[in-house]
């Protein structure tokens, strides 16, 4: 247990255990520096509900999100790095130090802050949507695909997460609906070939969904064609929402710059508009959404902190 306290002036403090945060972790404390990293939730961020990890280097078979993370933070925790379960409600700079200030009320100093604090699922915003969370409604196939074994379902999106997840869902679900705003999918092409050519997925193009409708748990959903402006319904028993990603950026209003989707807007060497603070991974302006680069940021950013540390104090 790491004893936190306010007369303790902390090398580094990183803000977020995904794969950029438990890097930067790995790098700071291999080079000695006092580091502490926060996580409100569970380890891992994004990966850590995603089945398959597939395009990360050195897995040739891929790896699963939890397995990576579990070895990312052992590899971190070799070397030092303290791993604390709060959450950052608030980043001020007070002279040549960095305030973090934690949603328990306590206040941790450092010389330098690394915001690796990634993104969440993006809401569909429709009606049924909060009343059926739970209840039919998931934004993570690895935690909640068992629960709908032979029943049909629904997914919602185009992008790689809908296609990747549709394809994890196909070992539970008897029938996987792909419903996308268009006729086009954005998803990598290998993973299209792969959703195209499964029996168990039936893509339904040009549809948004307008309503989520059921009793106790999710039975129905109410279609709308994106062209023609006409309602269908489909009987399902769950849907699963892929529409991207928003950066869990609300607590950094005013403090630094955002873009104006709410991404941290960093220079290439991962500086923020703040002294001493970095950003990487997920919740960067531009970012890719891939392992591979939020493992490169994370590494950038604590060479950049550990020269800012020589350079500054
Ligand atoms: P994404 O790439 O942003 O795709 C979101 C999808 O949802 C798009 O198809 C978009 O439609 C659709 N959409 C957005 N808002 C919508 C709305 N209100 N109603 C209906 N549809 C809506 O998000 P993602 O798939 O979650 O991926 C996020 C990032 O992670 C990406 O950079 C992705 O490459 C990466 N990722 C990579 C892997 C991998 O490498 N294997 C796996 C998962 C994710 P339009 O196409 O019409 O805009």
């Amino acid at each position: 247990m790491v004893e936190l306290s306010e007369d303790i002036l902390y090398d580094t403090i990183i803000v977020g255990g995904g794969p950029a945060g438990l890097t930067a972790g790995l790098y700071c404390a291999r080079a000695k520096l006092n580091t502490v990293l926060f996580e409100k939730g569970p380890l891992g961020g994004q990966i850590a509900i995603t089945d398959l990890v597939e395009n990360y280097p050195g897995f040739p078979e891929g790896i699963s999100g939890k397995e990576l993370t579990q070895r990312f933070k052992e590899q971190a925790e070799r070397f030092g790095l303290h791993i604390v379960r709060k959450e950052v409600s608030k980043i001020e700079r007070e002279g040549k130090e960095i305030f973090v200030h934690l949603r328990t009320g306590e206040l941790v100093r450092s010389k330098t802050v690394i915001l690796t604090v990634g993104s969440n699922p993006r809401r569909l915003g429709v009606p049924g949507e909060e009343e059926f969370l739970n209840r039919g409604v998931s934004y993570c196939a690895t935690c909640d695909g068992a629960l709908f074994e032979g029943v049909p379902i629904a997914v919602v999106g185009g992008g790689d997460s809908a296609t990747q997840e549709s394809l994890f869902l196909t070992r539970f679900a008897s029938k996987v609906y792909l419903i996308h705003r268009r006729d086009q999918i954005r998803a990598q092409k290998h993973l299209q070939e792969k959703v195209f050519s499964n029996p168990k997925i039936e893509f339904i193009p040009n549809k948004v969904v307008e309503e989520i409708k059921g009793s106790d748990f999710v039975e129905k959903l109410i279609l709308r064609d994106t062209k023609k402006g006409s309602l269908s319904e489909l009987p399902v028993e769950g849907v699963f929402i892929f529409i991207g990603l928003e950066p869990n950026t609300s607590f950094l209003k005013g403090s630094i710059k955002l873009d104006d989707k709410g991404y941290i807007i960093t220079d290439e060497r991962m500086k923020t508009s703040m002294e001493g603070l970095f950003a990487a991974g997920d919740c960067r302006s531009g970012a890719t959404g891939q392992v591979a680069v939020a493992v490169g940021e994370g590494c950038i950013a604590a060479i950049e902190a550990e020269r800012y540390i020589e350079e500054v104090f």
